[in-house]
């Protein structure tokens, strides 16, 4: 039997695609072996997030060749889509494909195999108008599932490649998603997440449906208990859409909304499109609305330009807004992005300071809106072992609060009611009272 090892790099949806691929692999015969193992073929899923995603895609796809010299090294993704005459380069390198056509990997492969010649598959992706179908992202043993729903993203903020890897937003159809779900089903998943690259643009395409309809439809499917969404944008969070998902009891009270500065000229340098004010009203309707919502952010620090005062502007205001947790990182160039070559980059030192305070910062608001649960009991969602004193599991409440109790492995999987106790670093410690 032959075999087949994959490398992933960057974001959930990559990962949601590796495992995509890893189907239509076992489908055609192959048998997964571990990377670092000799394989027949090796699949490096790239990001190009950043140089130095750049910079790790090519470590990992060097190291491929050097585990078995014989091999067919297969580069899909992002870094391959934007600089495909960079990878071909590659010593060792037999197959690139971009963000499309995976579907095709195997027919490539066997091609590769009887004419003995390199395949570069990489188009021009700025003119695609649909989303490629290749087989679900299904992970066979965990939880919680992912779900992508949309590919692309039209935004353009002035720090991102992504737009030039994965193009123009394509919604992927309702139907299509509909019936992944109800295969999640079959494989026990309790908890699904909707994600994408853009996913507030969700049907912006198509202009006969929109995320709120998707939602909805979702919600209607009967077994799933708990659906969250990936990152959205605070223009997404008008009346219309919080009024619609307080009354859909599936949606969990936890919503990841993108900041990135909260400072409007950072903003403005960064394009994206929504000032403070906007931000925060949209954090109140969301507040006003959804009892014991968790909100969750992004921020970015060391953007071009960003003055000791601009960063004091940020701080404050998320000091303000409070969230229960913030994924802080520091700005990196990335070349063929317009804030590369923005005058006024900021020192290493500098953003390590920041980001320093950030993640301080958001550690003392974790606590602080973990406090606020203690004495109350949730259902909890478990998922797996951990490892912390003896004999305890983690789980998620449905407004995301990680949740440590003890118990075995046949946890894995059941909602059980749970008596919050104590906070201890980012996570509260539970007691289990029973299983619903
Ligand atoms: S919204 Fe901005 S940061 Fe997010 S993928 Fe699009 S361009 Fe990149």
């Amino acid at each position: 039997m032959k075999t087949v090892a994959f490398y992933t790099l960057g974001c959930k949806v990559n990962q949601y695609e590796t495992q995509a691929i890893t189907n239509i692999f076992e489908n055609a015969g192959y048998n997964i072996v571990d990377f670092n193992k000799k394989a027949d073929v090796y699949l490096i899923n790239t990001c190009t997030v950043t140089n130095l995603s750049d910079r790790k895609s090519r470590q990992m796809i060097r190291r491929a060749k050097k585990l078995n010299g014989d091999s067919i090294v297969v580069v899909v993704g992002c870094y391959a889509q934007t600089a495909p005459e960079e990878v071909s380069k590659i010593e060792g390198v037999n197959l690139i494909v971009g963000t499309k056509e995976r579907s095709k990997i195997i027919d490539y492969i066997n091609e590769i195999e009887t004419k003995k010649k390199k395949i570069n598959v990489v188009e021009d992706i700025m003119n695609e108008r649909s989303f490629e179908e290749f087989g679900s992202g299904i992970y066979k043993e965990r939880t919680r599932a992912f779900i992508k729903i949309q590919e692309g993203c039209n935004q353009f903020c002035s720090y991102c490649i992504i737009p030039y890897a994965r193009g123009p937003i394509r919604s992927r159809s309702e139907k299509n998603v509909v019936e992944e779900v109800k295969k999640l089903l079959n494989f026990g998943y309790r908890e699904i997440v909707l994600t994408g690259i853009h996913i507030g643009s969700y049907g912006k395409d198509k202009k006969t449906t929109s995320l709120i309809e998707l939602i909805k439809k979702v919600h209607e499917i009967d077994g799933i208990e708990r659906i969250r969404l990936g990152s959205i944008e605070p223009n997404l969070i008008s009346e219309d859409f919080v009024n619609t998902i307080k009354n859909l009891k599936k949606m969990c009270p936890h919503y990841h909304v993108s900041l990135q500065s909260g400072c409007d000229s950072t903003l403005e340098r960064m394009n994206r499109k929504y000032t403070t004010l906007e931000y925060k009203k949209s954090i109140s309707t969301l507040r006003r609305e959804i009892e014991d919502v968790a909100i969750s952010t992004d921020v970015m620090v060391g953007f071009p330009g960003e003055t000791t005062e601009e960063f004091e502007k940020t701080y404050k205001f998320l000091d303000e807004i409070s969230f229960s947790g913030m994924h802080v990182f520091k700005y990196s160039p990335r070349k063929g992005t317009p804030a590369a070559s923005f005058e006024s980059q900021v020192s290493p030192s500098k953003k390590e300071e920041r980001s320093n305070r950030l993640f301080q910062l958001s550690k003392e608001k974790t606590v602080e809106f973990n406090k606020r649960f203690i004495g109350d009991v949730m259902p909890v969602l478990f998922e797996q072992k951990v490892n912390y004193k003896h004999g305890y599991i983690e789980g998620f409440t449905p407004n995301y609060i990680k949740v440590l109790c003890k118990g075995d492995e046949n946890l894995k999987g059941q909602i059980v009611n749970v008596s919050l106790k104590e906070t201890v670093d980012d996570f509260i410690i539970g007691k289990i009272l029973d299983k619903d």
